[in-house]
């Protein structure tokens, strides 16, 4: 057959692909495709990179084997070829079998996914039942709304994730931003969303990710050149969760294709969620218009569980996994691990694990035998009334000098070096540690954290000061 045959036949197999994808994945992996060849019905494909193909083998290659039964027949076979540098090709051949008979095999029966701009008229290419993109949303199944114990402390957050779930990028909560201290639930929380999206839309593309994972995967797809592919990727997600956004923190080709995406993705009406251990306002070492971008929907809190919450959590989980345990032991552990959910399941399950090792039974007494290991073992939390105590000490002056007006190098230092110490040593936000030392707002924190690091680079005696109050603050 000839070249021009070859055309034409790639010609009418993308107008059949082109009905059944949505656009911008077509454009992203149909698009980029050159047709080489067309011998004894077998046709060669040109593809950009070993990525592109593995990609198109992974989630189109029912759509294509059964557009090239349709235009080629039923012996028809498909080649790839990987473009590797402009003047080199690397040959991939890879034989795709056809469905024997005529219809399309392993193609579930289920109602065929509405796509943008699609007529009334039926569609003489639309394969019914075709769902076009199928990408794994790395959902935890086990986090879901119904999992996660409803408190004081994340009822807005809770709450405001449920509307998303039900009305995804049809509420003013987008992007809708999570955002509190470790282990107090927003992985969960942000898992139960994009579960129940699932639940409530199963065609909506759902996709979980890690912001570690995605900086990893933009830096792989830099080297391999690759971005253009990265970027369209994320393009076809309709509820895209990113979890610890902080990570992005001063990296900025990161940042910069992020905020190419969630532009594309809030313009295209899809659901953003966020999550990061610090409110936006909190947020260093990212870029302003990201942060402003952020400030756009709503940022909800989830705060340390109160006691009741606590008692509530650990029922469930006990009564998940069929065990019993008395009253007076529950709350002998929510009195004592208080700060977050995570420390609280890890003590439950070091008691269940330390009772079914030993034998024993799960007594009071083995309860606190443990807890008060555990609590010494872990850090003491130091508060900032601590650290302005021991830094007015260290330089003999009285605390309420911290919060005078006064312009006097000393107490404007000893400021700084509280601000300082209680940015590095508590989890409290800027804004929290400018309140309560001498009622300044969370820039000049970060300002005086930025002085007092520039110096202990250049300052010897500055930094044996610093020194010693450390030692002091943990003794
Ligand atoms: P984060 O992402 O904020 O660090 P996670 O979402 O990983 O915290 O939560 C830590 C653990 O605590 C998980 O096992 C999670 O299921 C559990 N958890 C957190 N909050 C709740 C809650 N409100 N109800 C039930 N379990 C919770
Ligand atoms: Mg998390």
């Amino acid at each position: 057959m000839t070249t021009k045959n070859c055309e034409e036949v790639w010609a009418k197999c993308l107008e059949i692909i082109q009905e059944n994808l949505q656009k911008a994945a077509f454009n992203t992996w149909f698009a980029p495709i050159v047709p080489v060849e067309l011998k004894d019905n077998q046709l060669t494909i040109q593809v950009p990179s070993t990525f592109f193909y593995e990609y198109l083998e992974e989630h189109y290659i029912e759509l294509m084997a059964m557009t090239l039964h349709r235009v080629i027949g039923p012996n028809a076979k498909l080649d790839y070829r990987v473009v590797v540098s402009s003047d080199q090709n690397i040959g991939k051949s890879v034989t795709v079998k056809m469905p024997s008979n005529d219809t399309p095999k392993n193609v579930p029966n289920i109602p065929k996914r509405p796509r943008l701009g699609e007529g009334e008229s039926p569609n003489p290419y639309a394969y019914p039942g075709y769902t076009p993109i199928q990408i794994d949303p790395h959902l935890n199944p086990e986090y879901t709304f119904d999992n996660f114990v409803e408190g004081e402390c994340n009822r807005l957050a809770r709450a405001a994730g449920f509307a998303v779930a039900g009305n995804p990028a049809g509420t003013s909560f987008n992007p809708l931003f999570i955002y509190g201290g470790s282990g107090l639930g927003k992985t969960h929380l942000a898992n139960a969303i994009g579960l129940e999206v699932k639940k409530n839309f199963p065609d909506k593309v759902v996709l979980y990710v890690d912001a570690n994972k995605f900086l990893t995967q933009y830096m792989q797809a830099t080297r391999d050149n690759n971005q253009t592919d990265f970027i369209h990727f994320y393009q076809m997600i309709d509820v895209l969760i990113l979890d610890d956004v902080q990570y992005f923190a001063d990296k900025e080709g990161t940042q910069k294709v992020f905020f190419q995406i969630f532009n594309y993705l809030h313009q295209h009406q899809k659901q953003l969620i966020l999550t990061s251990d610090k409110a936006p306002v909190d947020l260093n070492g990212m870029e302003e218009r990201l942060l402003s971008r952020f400030k756009w929907g709503l940022a909800a809190d989830l705060q340390e569980p109160d006691f009741e919450t606590r008692i509530k959590i650990l029922k469930r989980k006990t009564y998940k996994d069929g065990i019993e345990i008395k009253e007076e032991i529950l709350e002998y552990i929510a009195s004592h691990v208080t700060n977050n959910v995570r420390e609280l399941e890890g003590t439950l399950i070091s008691l269940l694990a330390q009772a079914t090792l030993n034998k024993k039974e799960i007594t009071l007494e083995l309860a606190k035998g443990m807890i008060d290991k555990l609590v010494k073992n872990t850090q003491r939390e130091i508060s900032i009334d601590y650290i302005q105590k021991v830094v007015c000490n260290y330089f003999s002056m009285s605390v309420d000098v911290l919060s005078s007006k006064t312009r006097k190098r000393e107490i404007v230092q000893a400021r700084q070096i509280a601000m300082y110490f209680a940015k590095n040593m508590t989890k409290c936000s800027l804004a929290v540690i400018g309140n309560a030392i001498g009622n300044k707002d969370h820039a000049t924190v970060l300002h005086a954290c930025k002085t007092v690091n520039n110096l202990i680079e250049t300052d010897k005696n500055f930094k044996h000061d610093l020194d010693e109050i450390e030692k002091r603050l943990k003794m």
